[in-house]
């Protein structure tokens, strides 16, 4: 029998291992395994292609009841180029904040579900409590889809889900959708003295930037709105762009990436085809009329579904009975509430910490966040019992 170890130091112990997405969660996973082992309890193991990460399920009650799903992700941002006070990877404690990589996003939830694993085996007599952790969410939410498979193969169809993401401890449910795509533009090369001869990709990429930016602008003023966001509308983007190889050539070539969050029921498809119908029409054929083999393509690369679930949904009011809260809210920052919604799921997102301490450097997570969440799971697995 494992000994009990609290919120706090279970959190120390987890940050402790330097699971930055890029590098192996497996040493954290193990230590998970080994203390839930310690109270008899089961976890299974879905690992990536190289076996070097892995996900984490584990179900404290009868697995062939309806149960209550803890979802954390044990990969955590890189720190470089931040400029930490302390060592990031070594819990620090004052003035009631601990400090470390991941202690905000999501350590402090997972650390929080780990410490209370002796009451949910007391309290999940009929409603088991699920604890699913996944590796790989920082870099697109890839590990969890492994996870959400194994639980969709489980004998029965869970009743929630709570994706315990840094929301002070708020009921949040909904989150805008997440669409990022590449783009290329193909120019033809020629000397810069000789500009009509050459089509300038450099010039045209910034020509379609700017065609999304009046895009973004239309929906900033005309909507649609949805007033639980912040932003209240569609958010478009570009965060990339590389072209041009020397002052003096006409570039042939230049790459930029954009990305559209949008509101639940938004089609980003429709945007999508704005932004090609705007090169096809607006610029190409200027482009072409010098070299028809010029032009853009579109490639998507990673999207992530919006996620929405109604205010008096069963599993939101067991989540806000737990709470003992009201007040609901919605997030534009990607979770892994979509893919679980997406599998017919019904998840609410809910974790201790403030997401503003998220990926910065001297992360921090208050110790009022972890005795609140402790107080709101113990409620969760008791709640769900009767
Ligand atoms: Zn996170």
């Amino acid at each position: 029998m494992t000994a009990r170890i609290g919120s706090a130091e279970m959190l120390r112990r987890l940050v402790g291992f330097d699971t930055v997405s890029r590098n192996s969660n497996l040493a954290a996973i193990e230590f998970i395994r080994d203390y839930l082992d310690g109270f008899g309890i089961a976890s299974r193991l879905s690992f990536d292609d190289e076996g070097r990460k892995a996900n984490l399920f584990a179900t404290i009650g009868p697995s062939d009841q309806p149960g209550i799903i803890l979802s954390g992700h044990s990969d955590v941002v890189p720190v470089d180029d931040q400029h930490w006070s302390s060592d990031p990877f070594k819990l620090r404690e004052d003035e009631g904040r601990l400090y470390g990589r991941g202690s905000a996003d999501m350590k402090g939830f997972i650390g929080t579900a780990l410490a209370l694993v002796p009451d949910f085996k007391e309290r999940a007599t009929s409603t088991p409590i699920h604890l699913a952790f996944s590796y790989d969410e920082e870099v697109g939410c890839i590990g969890v889809n492994r996870l959400i498979e194994q639980i969709g193969m489980a004998e029965a169809k869970p009743l929630a889900c709570v994706v315990g993401e840094p929301t002070e401890m708020k009921p949040i449910v909904g989150q805008k959708g997440l669409h990022v795509f590449r783009c290329h533009a193909h120019g033809h090369e020629a000397h810069s003295s000789r500009t009509s001869f050459g089509v300038n990709a450099v010039e045209a990429a910034a020509e379609l930037i700017a065609g999304i930016k009046t895009i973004s602008r239309r929906l900033r003023d005309e909507g649609p709105f949805d007033d639980g966001f912040e932003p209240p509308y569609t958010t478009l983007h570009c965060g990339t762009i590389h072209g041009g190889a020397a002052q003096n050539i006409v570039p042939a070539s230049c790459n930029f990436t954009f990305e559209i969050r949008n509101l639940p029921g938004h089609d980003p498809a429709l945007l999508v085809a704005e932004i090609e119908r705007h090169a096809r029409e607006q610029i190409e054929p200027e482009m072409h009329a010098v070299d028809p083999t010029t032009g853009f393509t579109f490639q998507p690369r990673n999207g992530l579904p919006d996620y929405e679930i109604a205010e008096d949904h069963p599993a939101v009011a067991l989540v806000k009975r737990a709470l003992g809260a009201n007040a609901v809210g919605k997030v534009s920052y990607m979770t892994e509430a979509g893919l679980f919604g997406r599998a017919g799921i019904p998840t609410v997102i809910c974790g201790p910490g403030d997401i503003a301490q998220a990926h910065k450097p001297d992360e921090f997570i208050a110790k009022e966040q972890l005795a609140r969440c402790e107080t709101f799971l113990l409620r969760l697995a008791e709640s769900a019992h009767t």
